[in-house]
């Protein structure tokens, strides 16, 4: 039956930013690795809210080749939502992540496919090493996932993007995690099943620039940990204790110093260096707490998360996938 033959054994998810440079190189290399695996393959591309002709390079891809699908979103929603959109519409057996700028090299696929013939339903690329990236963005991801590591109970794999193979398990109880701030590297973690790593080295951009910004990595680091760890707020509790037995110390040196000894300590200096700290501490510890209310908000207000302008994907196959999933 003709259902039969268009089961999908491998799906790769590619989110795009401004990426139609390179997109035409990564079809050819994408293409002559999967197909190795197996002719039953899709390649899904989430254009991001692209601003160059990512999107016509996406159509002209569909065109020539039908295992090609696109999704292309209405503005820019962040690299995590352009890769949840692939894995809410992917149908393969077997699915990879894989970044759109060539920095994961698309050969590897044959080894993280290897891997998960073996029995591993997640299957990460660890960077070994990291070309042509600044030493500012090596040391900072280096910390968060150092610190990471330390505040969360789940382990978090270091030194790995979202460049990874996943079983089609995996993918629908990725789905169940309804959380909007999204950390896949974490939530898969945190979902458990037989993990391995295979070591790549990463390769610098060809072409364009990298499409995370300061601000972003610092939201999606954010975002990694409220995600998973409540440690800020037992640290702002464990502040708080902290100061105000100090604080009591020196009130008790205050009054015994004005009453007893008759000696009040004179003084601007002193008054200004404790407001101050208070101050900057309190604002601190409302920013924690923020961090973590404004993600409470947008759960609550449960919008969509992302919004589709065009697709060449038809409606929903559940029931296809369904078939591989044992529930
Ligand atoms: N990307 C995206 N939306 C964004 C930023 C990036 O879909 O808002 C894509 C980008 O096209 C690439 C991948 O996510 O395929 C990784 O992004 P990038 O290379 O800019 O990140 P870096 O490698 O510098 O961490
Ligand atoms: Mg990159």
């Amino acid at each position: 039956m003709e259902t039969i033959n268009k089961q999908i054994d491998i799906s790769v998810i590619i989110p795009i930013y401004n990426e139609e440079q390179i997109i035409p190189e990564l079809y050819e290399r994408l293409h002559k690795t999967v197909v190795q695996i197996s002719e039953h393959y899709e390649l899904i591309f989430v254009n991001d809210g692209s601003e160059d002709y990512s999107l016509l390079e996406l159509i002209k891809l569909s065109e020539q080749d039908e295992r090609v699908f696109y999704i292309n979103f209405s503005r820019n929603f962040g690299h995590q939502i352009a890769v949840t959109a692939g894995l809410d519409a992917c149908k393969g057996k077997a699915v990879v992540i894989i970044d759109g700028d060539l920095q994961d090299p698309p050969e590897l696929i044959t080894d993280l496919y290897s891997k998960h013939k073996e029995g591993y339903e997640v299957v990460y690329a660890k960077r070994a090493e990291r070309k042509g990236e600044s030493f500012f963005k090596k040391s900072t991801a280096k910390l968060f996932y150092r610190v990471l590591k330390r505040i969360t109970s789940i382990n978090i794999p270091m030194d790995t993007g979202d460049f990874r193979l996943i079983d089609q398990k995996v993918v629908h109880y990725l789905k169940q995690m309804s959380e909007q701030n999204k950390f896949l590297r974490g939530q898969i973690a945190w979902l458990g099943f037989r993990q391995t790593q295979v070591l790549f080295n990463r390769d610098k951009r060809k072409y364009g620039k990298t499409g995370y910004s300061l601000s972003k990595m610092l939201h999606f680091a954010m975002d990694g940990i409220t995600g998973f760890s409540d440690k800020p707020l037992q640290l702002v509790t464990k502040l708080g204790f902290t100061i105000s037995f100090i604080s009591f110390l020196i009130i008790l040196y205050a009054v015994y110093s004005h009453f007893i000894l008759d000696r009040t300590i004179t003084g601007w200096t002193s008054l200004i260096i404790s407001s101050m700290f208070i101050g900057g501490v309190q604002l601190i510890s409302i920013g924690v707490i923020g961090e973590y209310i404004s993600r409470i908000n947008k759960n609550v207000l449960k919008r969509p998360m992302y919004i589709v302008e065009k697709s060449n994907i038809k409606k929903s196959n559940k029931t296809e996938v369904k078939k591989y999933v044992k529930i």
